[in-house]
């Protein structure tokens, strides 16, 4: 039975798909203004880890992730700059451009992490109708106002407006010391907001209300449901969602619907710098693109995530990054080891603990833990390995088998190299091919040609 903790209750509870065998699973996608900082990843990865352990599970998952290409204000209060008109004017490109390139740079961080694809991907900018439909819907129920800037959304109408993250909705109103402009209440959001008529916007769009663009909770609502329906199974994100983003997306999609939007809501926490929550605003952060220009694997990255739950804070350092890729390194060549090994180890108890670790929640630490000890004790035969990569996403077999074509040679192996060619130099065929048995002990093949001895990897027996 599969555990997960659900945000909504605060509780662990077992996982009921709504139907059979399926799951709707909506991850909030990038706003797509700026490379993705590897914070920003931890997220992608977490919800890539169960959608993997869900497949694991038998269960076929229908993933749906959006790309914020509009609306996203530098401020959750819906005051300021979109980020996309920001990163426009910072390169000298179109908000369009700049769109599709970062969009490009996001996916290459994906696949570089071995982060499996949502099924649908869906752009906020290709959804304007269903936002309207949306808003529109909220209007005829009375749930929307209009001030000069926009329609804004009325929280006081929803009694249990935030309960997500376990706002005190009247403390919020009453004692508000912060300006909340034309707003009624400091917690209303905007559904959409109005050009500016000083300056004319590059991404606009005509509704029933004036020229404009759809604040940046809506798309959510519009495009999960678009997708998934209403309720859906799993929604995901980083915990900095939880008090404004999810929380406002509960309220407009609850509000048109009077039903729930999703049933399990799964947050993970923080990728830190020193004290801090990495960002960009912050300026303490780091890509995957820098890490990979400094040589580190993508995937060293991937298992320095997957050593921490994802419900715990995390402090990045190059130090654990660099323990991280030899940590990595160790298993590869671990696991090429046992590929080579002949095995009559059974699955079924590995198996189970494997998969008890994964079902409590998706306690990878755990899970790795119990492969490292099964490695040690000599306890785990390939082919489980492999399955179990299923889930770690390490690509385990592509690695072996890189190893296997791309060899390294210990000081040991070039040794005793050095004798055979000194062996063969001397014509000393008997201490030649002693050398030859040593080093194949060592995993080593050598074949003698014109321009020396040329070694490969001993080819696997299983
Ligand atoms: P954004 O592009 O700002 O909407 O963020 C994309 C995803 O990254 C969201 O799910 C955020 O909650 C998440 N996120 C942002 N910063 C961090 C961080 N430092 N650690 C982990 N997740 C983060
Ligand atoms: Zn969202």
């Amino acid at each position: 039975m599969l555990i997960l903790y659900n945000s909504l209750t605060r509780r662990l509870e077992a996982f009921k798909t709504i139907k059979k065998g399926k799951v709707g699973l909506y991850t909030c996608g990038p706003t797509v203004y700026h490379y993705a900082h590897i914070g920003n990843l931890r997220a992608y990865i977490s919800s890539d880890i169960l959608k993997r352990a869900l497949t694991y599970n038998g269960y076929k998952v229908k993933h749906v992730m959006n790309i914020t290409d509009v609306g996203h204000l530098t401020s959750d209060a819906d005051e300021g700059e979109d980020k996309m008109e920001k990163g426009a004017k910072r390169e000298g490109k179109t908000a369009w451009d700049i769109a599709n390139f970062y969009i490009v740079a996001f996916e290459k961080d994906l696949t570089d992490l071995n982060i499996l694809f949502p099924t649908i991907w869906c752009r906020a900018t290709d959804h304007i109708k269903q936002q309207i439909k949306l808003i529109k819907k909220l209007e005829k129920k009375g749930f929307t106002y209009k001030t000069a800037d926009g329609i804004y959304f009325d929280t006081s109408k929803l009694p249990d407006y935030g309960k997500l993250a376990n706002l005190k909705n009247q403390e919020l109103r009453a004692g508000a010391r912060v300006g909340i402009g034309d707003k009624k209440n400091i917690t209303d959001f905007a559904l959409w907001k109005f050009s500016p008529k000083i300056e004319q916007r590059q991404m606009e769009w005509s509704s029933p209300w004036g020229i404009g663009f759809p604040g940046w909770h809506i798309e959510c609502s519009a495009m999960s449901t678009e997708y998934l329906g209403q309720p859906f199974d799993i929604h995901t994100g980083g915990i900095d969602h939880i008090p404004v983003h999810h929380t406002n997306e509960i309220a407009q999609s609850e509000a048109a619907e009077g039903k729930p939007l999703a049933n399990y809501w799964l947050h993970n926490e923080f990728l830190l710098t020193g004290a801090d929550k990495m960002s960009k605003s912050a300026d303490n952060f780091t890509t995957l693109q820098i890490l990979q220009t400094q040589n580190y694997n993508p995937l060293a990255y991937r298992y320095l995530l997957l050593q921490t739950h994802y419900r715990k804070q995390l402090n990045f350092s190059t130090e654990s990054l660099t323990a991280a890729a030899n940590g990595l390194k160790h298993l590869y060549e671990e696991a090429q080891k046992i590929k080579n090994k002949k095995s009559e180890i059974k699955d079924n108890e590995i198996e189970t603990k494997f998969l008890d670790a994964i079902n409590d929640d998706l306690n990878i630490p755990q899970a790795l833990a119990i492969i490292w000890e099964a490695i040690n004790k000599n306890e785990i035969n390939y082919k489980i390995l492999l399955k179990f990569d299923n889930i770690l996403g390490l690509n385990i077999k592509e690695n072996v088998e890189k190893l296997e074509k791309e060899p390294t040679i210990t000081d040991d192996v070039q040794k005793l190299l050095d004798l055979r060619k000194n062996a063969r130099n001397e014509k000393n065929w008997p201490e030649s091919d002693r050398l030859r048995d040593e080093i194949k002990k060592l995993g080593w093949d050598v074949e003698d040609t014109k321009s020396g001895q040329i070694i490969t990897r001993v080819t696997s027996k299983t």
